[in-house]
C-alpha cells in the first residue's frame, strides 16, 4: 500500500496524468485450459508458440515504471523462462503477481523463492462445482486448493482472483470467500468477465446493471474477515455505488504483438514503445461514456481499478471515502440479503474435459 501510495504522489507531483499502475505482462498465449469465457487461446498455432524473452519482459518493465507487475497470459508457468523472468523482476523490486491456474504450481515451484515481491495470484472462480465449470476442468479446483496449500506452506504470497459470469450464484460466491480465508490465502481479487468476441461462451457475459446487482448481493453485509486485494472503492464500484471513468492506460499490457492498444481486452493495434503507447492511442474512443460498443457492459478490474485508485488521491473526498470504507467494511443491506435468495441459472451447462479441437481461429491482431 505504501509503494502505491508513494508512487501515486509522485505521479501527481509531477502532473502527470496518464499514468500506469499495473503492467500486465502476458509473456505467451499458450494455456493448459481452455475456458468457456477466455479470449485469450484463440490465436493461431505459431502465436500460440511465441513466447516474450525474459531481455524483452525486463525492457518493458523498465519502460513502463509501474510498482506492480501482473502476469497473467496463458498460463505462465508454461514459460520455459518463467523462473528468469520473475527473478529479474523481483531483482528490479516490482510486485509481482504471478496469475496462474495452479495446475503445474506444485511441479515447478522449487523454480521459485518467497519473497515479499512475489504473489502467486491463483485463478479460482468459486467453489469446487463451480470453479470446475468455469474452467471446463474436473478436478480443477482440488488440483489448484492442493497447490495453494503448497505454496503457502513453503511461505508464499498468495491470492485468488476470480472472474463472475452471468448466473453466479451469490451465496455461493460468499461460500467461497469463506473457504479461501479459511485455506489461508492474503486476499483475494475479483472481476466481472468481459465479453470476448471470440470467447466460445458468448451467453454469460454480464451487463452493467446486472454486474451491479450481482456484486451488490455478494459484497454487501460482508464477513469482518474477508479481505480482497482490491481498492475498497473500486468494490464499491463494482456494488453501484460509485461510477468511474475508464482508465486504460492505468494498466497497459505488453505481449508478443507489443504494447496494445488500448487496453488488456481490446486489440486495436500496438505500439513498439510505452510512449507511443501513450502518445498514439485516441484514448477518447474508449470507455463505457465514449460511446463504444466494444466498452458499453465493461467494469473489469484491468479498466477500473485504477480509476478508483486516481480517485482516492485525486481529492480529499476520494481520501476519505477510502478510509471510511477500509475501516466500516461491513456495507449492510437488507436489500442485498433478499437478493441472496433469488434463484440464478446454471452458469455452463456443459463441461469440456478436453482442449477443444476446433481449428483456431484468426483474430484482429
Ligand atoms: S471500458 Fe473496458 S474494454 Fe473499454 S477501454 Fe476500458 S477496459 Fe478496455
Amino acid at each position: 500500500m505504501w509503494t502505491v501510495t508513494s508512487y501515486v504522489l509522485s505521479q501527481k507531483l509531477r502532473g502527470r496524468k496518464q499514468y500506469p499502475l499495473v503492467l500486465m505482462l502476458e509473456p505467451l498465449f499458450r494455456c493448459n485450459l481452455a475456458c468457456a469465457g477466455c479470449g485469450k487461446i484463440q490465436y493461431p498455432a505459431h502465436i500460440l508458440k511465441k513466447d516474450l524473452s525474459p531481455e524483452e519482459c525486463f525492457r518493458a518493465v523498465d519502460e513502463c515504471g509501474a510498482p506492480m507487475v501482473s502476469i497473467p497470459g496463458g498460463e505462465p508457468l508454461m514459460h520455459p523462462q518463467i523462473g528468469e523472468i520473475i527473478e529479474g523482476l523481483v531483482a528490479r523490486r516490482k510486485y509481482i503477481y504471478l496469475c496462474t491456474n495452479a495446475l503445474l504450481l506444485k511441479e515447478k515451484i522449487h523454480l521459485f523463492k518467497p519473497s515479499k515481491y512475489l504473489t502467486f495470484s491463483v485463478h479460482l472462480d468459486g467453489q469446487r462445482e463451480e470453479h470446475d465449470l468455469a474452467v471446463c476442468r474436473e478436478g480443477g479446483y482440488d488440483i489448484a486448493v492442493d497447490a495453494v496449500k503448497e505454496a503457502l506452506r513453503r511461505g508464499f504470497r498468495v491470492t485468488t482472483n476470480t472472474t463472475l459470469f452471468d448466473g453466479a450464484n451469490p451465496k455461493s460466491v460468499r461460500a467461497f470467500f469463506d473457504e479461501m480465508m479459511d485455506l489461508g490465502v492474503e486476499g483475494m481479487m475479483l472481476s466481472p468477465g468481459y465479453s470476448y468476441d471470440k470467447a466460445p461462451d458468448q451467453k454469460h457475459f454480464l451487463g452493467r446493471a446486472r454486474t451491479r446487482r450481482m456484486f451488490r448481493a455478494i459484497l454487501s453485509n460482508r464477513k469482518k474477515n474477508w479481505r480482497f486485494n482490491l481498492s475498497p472503492l473500486f468494490l464499491e464500484f463494482l456494488m453501484g455505488k460509485r461510477t468511474y471513468p475508464c482508465t486504460p492506460w492505468g494498466m497497459p499490457t505488453y505481449n508478443v504483438f507489443g504494447w496494445q492498444k488500448p487496453c488488456y481486452l481490446l486489440q486495436d493495434g500496438y505500439a513498439e514503445t510505452f510512449a507511443e503507447l501513450l502518445a498514439t492511442t485516441e484514448w477518447e474512443k474508449y470507455g463505457t461514456e465514449s460511446g463504444n460498443p466494444a466498452c458499453a457492459n465493461c467494469m473489469v478490474h484491468s479498466g477500473y481499478e485504477a480509476s478508483a485508485v486516481n480517485a482516492t488521491f485525486s481529492s480529499l473526498g476520494g481520501f476519505l471515502a477510502t478510509v471510511k470504507a477500509t475501516l466500516s467494511t461491513s456495507y449492510r443491506d437488507k436489500e442485498a440479503l433478499r437478493l441472496l435468495d433469488e434463484p440464478t441459472a446454471p452458469v455452463h451447462p456443459l463441461v469440456q474435459i478436453a482442449p477443444t479441437t476446433e481449428p483456431l481461429q484468426e483474430t484482429r491482431a
